[in-house]
C-alpha cells in the first residue's frame, strides 16, 4: 500500500504545487480514477472533465458521452476548444489515451499548451489537467509544464484484497496454504490483469490448486513477456554446470544463506544483499552465473533487457525503466538480471543521448540505493569501458566481478561439463591435451567445438573420439583470437580497476603477462615465457630477449608458436644465429613441425644424440616412422620400449636387426599381437625370454613358447605373473625338468600345482617337492607309498604330514623311514612304536626290499 499511498501524496503534492499537467502513465484506467475521487474528495474539488479517445468529452461518474458538447467532433483538438469558457477552479481535466490523442498532431498540442498557460497563469494550485495513457508521450514544447507519474502495480495488500474479493464472489477461493504463492504468482501484473486472470482460473476450478497455480504463473510469464521490458526466464542448470569461477560460485553460495534465511538476516541486523556486477568477455559464462543463482537462491529470474527500454519521446527510456524496476519489485523476492547493461550507456545517438544516459544511470543508482524489496540484481556487461566510473565504485554493487577467459583448470571443468552432458564416454581420452588445444577459448567456444564433434560423430556413425574433438577444437576459431586487441583492452582495464576475478589465482592474466614480459626483472620474464597461457605475440617478443633463460623458457614452452620453432629449426649450421642448444629445445617441442624434422634428419642436420632424445618423445606418427628406420641401433633401441608405440611401428621394430631392439620391444607391456607373433619365432632365445614373460602375451602365444625348448624361455614363462591356467597345466606337466624344479622349489604351491608336478616327475623333482611345507593330503599320500625308499625317506623328514601320512610311512616299515620319522618334529606318533627294530628285523625287512622273503629263501 505504501507505494501506492506515495503516488497520490505525490499526486496531491504536485497538484497543489501548481504543476499545470500530471501526466500518469498506466495501462489502468479504473485505479487511475479512484485515485482521482480520493484527491478530489481530500481537496473539496468541484469537478472531474473527463475526455477520452472514443467519445471525447464524458461524464466522470458513468463514462456517458455528453449531450452537451457541440457538434458531433470528438477529437481532442476540438474538445479543448470547449473548456475555454469552462469553469476551471478547482478542477481536473483528464484526458485519457493521451499519447494515441497527441502523437503527431501538432493542433491538439498546440491548444493544450493554450490551455496548460492558461491554468498556470490563473488557475495555479487549483486546476490540473491529468494526462493518462499506457505509454510516454510528452511533446517538447509541453515538456517542462508535465509531471510525470507513475502508478505502481498492485502491491500484496491490495492483491490479497482482489483474492478477498473474488472469493466473496464466488469467483474461487484460495486455500491458506496457497494463499501467499497465489499472491506472489500475481504480483507484477496490473489490477486488470489479475482481474482477467482470475476469471480465467474461476472458470476452470472454484478453488485454487497446485495445477491452476501452474496455469497462474505460466500466464504471468505471457503478461510480463508482453510487456516488452522484463522476460521471466526458465531455469534448468545448476552450481555444477559452471566450470570454474570459483570465487564467483563462492561469494554466490555465501549469499544464498542470506537470501534464503532473509527474514532472520534482517532481524539479526544483516542488510539484504544488492546484487553483483560481473562484467567480463564474451562467452565467458555471465549468463550462465545469472541462471545459476536463481537455482541457488531458489527465487525467479525476471531478465531485463536494457535495449528494450530506450525510447524514442521524452522520459520513455526513464520511464520504461521505472516499469520494469517497480514489476521486479512487485515480484519480489526475485533476481532481476540486468542484461548487457553497458547498451544503457552507449550508442543511443540522437542529441540527448548523453542526457537520457545520465538521467537512466541516475534513476538505476538511486534505485539500487534505496531499494527495499527483496530484488538481487545480477547485471552483467561485456564492455566495461563503456559503463559509468560512478557505477563501477565500490558501494553500488556489493561486489564486482570481472569474468576473464577460462584457464587451464577451468577449460579442462568446462570440456568435462559438456563431455558429461553428452552422456558418451570417449575412449583413451587425453584431456590435457583438449585443455592445451583450446587455450584460447571461451566456455561458449568449448561447448561448440564439443558439440561439433558430437554432430560429427553422429553424423559418421561412430563414438565420440578424442580425434573428433581434437579436428573440432582445432576448426572452431576461438574469440579471444578474434578479439586479441579488445581483449588485451579489458584485461588492462580489469588490472587498473582493480575488479575482483571470478576465478581462483591459478596463474596470471594476460594483462598481468604483457606487463610482466617487460619486467626488467629477468626471472619475471622467465616466468612468463615458460607460462603456457603466455600469448603468442608475448612469446615471439621474448625469444629475442637479452637474457639467454629466457629465450631457453620460450623453447621449452608447450605453446611455443610453430612459427618460431621452425624458423630456429631452419637456421643452417654455418649461420652465426646457429646454437645447438636452441635448436634441439626447439626440435624437442611437441609444436615442432614434422615434416620439418625429418627433412632435417634427412639432411644430417640433426645429430644421434639429439635423434636418440627426439626417440624418447616424438608424437607423430610419421616422425616416429622415420626413427624406427634409423641408422643408429640406439635410436631404435630408445623408440622400442616406449609405450605408445602403433602396430605397424612395432612390427617394423619386431623384424629389426639388432637383437636388443626386438628384445626390448618383447617386454613391451603395449606389444601388439601382431608384433608379437612375430617375436615368438625370433631365432634369439634371449628375445623369446623377454616374450615369454610378458604379462600382456595371449594364451596362444604363451601356449607356443611352453614348447620351447630352450631353459631361459621356460623359467621366464614361470615366472610371468599372468600365466593362463592351461598354460601353466602344460609347461608343469610337459615342460623341460629344470623349469618344474624351479617351479617346485617355490614356497607357495598350490594342491592343483603339486598335482601336476607329480604327473610325470622323476626321482629328483619328487624330492624337492617332499620337503615342502604345504603339501596337500593327496600328495603327501602319493609321495608315502612312492616306491623309490629315497623319496619316502625325505618325506619322513618333513614336519608338516598328517598322523595318517607319518602311520602309513611307519608302517611301511623302511628303516631309514623310521629314522627320519624319529627325527621329524612335527611327529605325531608314539615313539616307541618306532624303536629301532632288532637286526634280524631290519634284515627282513631288507630282503622284503628285495622281493625275497626269509621263508621263500628257506624253500
Ligand atoms: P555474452 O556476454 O556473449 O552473453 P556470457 O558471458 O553471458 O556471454 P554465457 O551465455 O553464459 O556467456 O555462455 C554461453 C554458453 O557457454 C553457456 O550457456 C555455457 O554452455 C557455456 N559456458 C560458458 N562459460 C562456461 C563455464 N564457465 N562453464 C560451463 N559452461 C560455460
Amino acid at each position: 500500500m505504501k507505494s501506492k499511498k506515495n503516488f497520490e501524496v505525490k499526486l496531491e503534492d504536485h497538484f497543489l504545487a501548481g504543476a499545470p499537467a500530471i501526466y500518469i502513465q498506466s495501462a489502468e484506467e479504473a485505479r487511475v480514477d479512484q485515485s482521482l475521487v480520493r484527491l478530489q474528495d481530500k481537496l473539496g474539488l468541484k469537478r472531474i472533465h473527463e475526455w477520452n479517445l472514443g467519445h471525447g468529452w464524458v461524464d466522470f461518474e458513468n463514462k456517458r458521452p455528453l449531450s452537451n458538447v457541440e457538434s458531433g467532433k470528438t477529437e481532442l483538438e476540438h474538445a479543448l476548444l470547449a473548456l475555454l469558457d469552462a469553469d476551471l477552479e478547482r478542477s481536473l481535466i483528464l484526458i485519457k489515451g493521451a499519447r494515441p490523442a497527441l502523437e503527431h498532431n501538432t493542433l491538439a498540442i498546440a491548444r493544450l499548451k493554450q490551455l496548460l498557460n492558461l491554468i498556470e497563469r490563473h488557475h495555479a494550485g487549483e486546476c490540473s489537467v491529468v494526462l493518462v495513457s499506457e505509454a510516454v508521450c510528452i511533446p517538447a514544447s509541453i515538456e517542462a509544464q508535465v509531471t510525470l507519474l507513475s502508478l505502481p502495480l498492485p502491491d500484496r495488500k491490495e492483491i490479497k484484497a482482489m483474492l478477498v474479493q473474488a472469493e466473496n464472489n464466488g469467483q474461487l477461493t484460495v486455500p491458506d496454504n496457497l494463499n501467499d504463492l497465489a499472491i506472489s504468482g500475481l504480483s507484477g501484473l496490473t489490477a486488470s490483469e489479475i482481474g482477467q486472470l482470475l476469471r480465467m482460473v474461476g472458470r476452470q476450478t472454484r478453488t485454487l490448486d497446485k495445477k491452476t497455480l501452474q496455469t497462474i504463473l505460466h500466464e504471468k510469464e505471457q503478461i510480463i513477456a508482453k510487456s516488452g521490458v522484463l522476460e521471466m526466464v526458465s531455469v534448468d542448470v545448476e552450481l555444477s554446470d559452471i566450470g570454474g569461477l570459483e570465487n564467483l560460485k563462492h561469494w554466490l553460495e555465501q549469499r544464498s544463506t542470506i537470501i534464503r534465511r532473509l527474514d532472520e538476516a534482517t532481524r539479526q541486523g544483516v542488510k539484504a544483499p544488492k546484487g553483483v556486477l560481473i562484467a567480463g568477455m564474451p562467452g565467458c559464462g555471465k549468463s550462465l552465473t545469472a541462471k545459476v543463482a536463481a537455482s541457488l537462491f531458489q527465487l525467479p529470474l525476471l531478465r531485463l533487457d536494457i535495449g528494450s527500454l530506450l525510447g524514442k519521446y521524452v522520459g520513455e527510456s526513464e520511464h520504461n525503466m521505472r516499469r520494469a524496476l517497480s514489476m521486479a519489485e512487485t515480484v519480489s523476492p526475485c533476481i532481476l538480471w540486468v542484461d548487457e547493461l553497458e547498451k544503457a550507456f552507449v550508442g543511443m545517438g540522437g542529441g540527448n543521448a548523453s542526457e537520457v544516459t545520465a538521467r537512466l544511470l541516475g534513476y538505476f543508482l538511486t534505485w539500487m540505493q534505496e531499494k527495499t524489496g527483496a530484488v538481487f540484481v545480477i547485471a552483467t556487461a561485456n564492455d566495461i569501458s563503456a559503463l559509468p566510473p560512478e557505477l563501477l565504485r565500490k558501494g553500488r554493487f556489493d561486489e564486482i566481478f570481472y569474468v576473464g577467459f577460462p584457464n587451464a583448470v577451468e577449460r579442462e571443468k568446462i570440456l568435462s561439463i559438456h563431455l558429461g552432458k553428452s552422456r558418451q564416454t570417449v575412449a583413451e581420452l587425453e584431456m590435457s591435451k583438449l585443455v592445451k588445444l583450446c587455450r584460447d577459448y571461451c566456455g561458449a567456444d568449448i561447448e561448440n567445438a564439443v558439440n561439433e564433434a558430437l554432430a560429427n560423430a553422429f553424423i559418421n556413425g561412430s563414438a565420440l573420439t578424442q580425434q573428433l574433438l581434437e579436428d573440432a577444437i582445432q576448426s572452431t576459431i576461438p574469440l579471444r583470437e578474434t578479439l586479441r586487441d579488445q581483449v588485451g583492452k579489458y584485461e588492462e582495464l580489469f588490472e587498473k580497476l582493480k575488479l575482483r576475478p571470478a576465478s581462483e589465482y591459478q596463474g596470471h592474466s594476460v594483462a598481468q603477462m604483457i606487463k610482466l614480459a617487460a619486467d626488467p626483472n629477468h626471472v619475471k620474464r622467465e616466468e612468463v615465457a615458460s607460462n603456457p597461457d603466455c600469448p603468442d605475440d608475448q612469446l615471439e617478443k621474448l625469444a629475442m630477449d637479452p637474457q639467454r633463460s629466457v629465450i631457453k623458457a620460450v623453447y621449452e614452452n608447450p605453446r611455443c608458436p610453430e612459427r618460431l620453432l621452425s624458423i630456429r629449426i631452419n637456421i643452417p649450421k654455418c649461420s652465426p644465429q646457429y646454437d645447438l642448444e636452441l635448436l634441439e629445445l626447439a626440435c624437442l617441442n611437441g609444436n615442432a613441425p614434422e615434416d620439418l624434422l625429418i627433412r632435417q634428419i634427412d639432411d644430417g642436420t640433426i645429430d644421434s644424440k639429439l635423434r636418440i632424445k627426439l626417440a624418447t618423445q616424438a608424437k607423430g606418427v610419421t616422425l616416429q616412422q622415420k626413427l624406427a628406420t634409423d641408422s643408429e641401433a640406439a635410436v631404435r633401441r630408445t623408440l622400442s620400449i616406449r609405450k605408445d608405440l602403433n602396430e605397424v611401428l612395432q612390427t617394423t621394430l619386431a623384424n629389426d636387426s639388432d637383437q636388443v631392439v626386438r628384445q626390448n620391444l618383447a617386454n613391451n607391456r603395449t606389444l601388439s599381437d601382431g608384433a608379437a607373433e612375430q617375436l615368438v619365432e625370433d631365432k634369439h632365445a634371449k628375445v623369446r625370454a623377454a616374450l615369454a614373460g610378458n604379462p600382456i602375451l595371449s594364451e596362444t602365444l604363451l601356449l607356443k613358447l611352453v614348447l620351447d625348448k630352450e631353459v631361459s624361455v621356460g623359467a621366464a614363462l614361470i615366472s610371468n605373473p599372468s600365466l593362463a591356467s592351461s598354460v601353466k597345466s602344460q609347461l608343469l606337466e610337459n615342460g623341460a625338468s629344470s623349469i618344474k624344479q624351479a617351479f617346485a622349489r617355490r614356497a607357495e604351491l598350490t594342491e592343483s600345482e603339486q598335482l601336476l608336478l607329480l604327473k610325470n616327475a622323476d626321482t629328483a623333482l619328487k624330492i624337492i617337492l617332499t620337503v615342502h611345507q604345504k603339501l596337500s593330503k593327496e600328495v603327501q599320500e602319493r609321495l608315502a607309498n612312492d616306491p623309490e625308499q629315497s623319496v619316502r625317506v625325505n618325506l619322513a623328514n618333513n614336519p608338516g604330514l598328517t598322523k595318517e601320512i607319518q602311520e602309513v610311512l611307519m608302517d611301511g616299515g623302511d628303516y631309514g623311514v623310521r629314522q627320519a620319522l624319529l627325527r621329524n618334529p612335527g611327529l605325531l606318533l608314539d615313539k616307541v612304536k618306532l624303536k629301532p627294530k632288532s637286526l634280524i628285523e631290519h634284515v627282513m625287512e631288507h630282503n622284503n626290499n628285495l622281493g625275497l622273503s626269509i621263508n621263500s629263501r628257506r624253500r
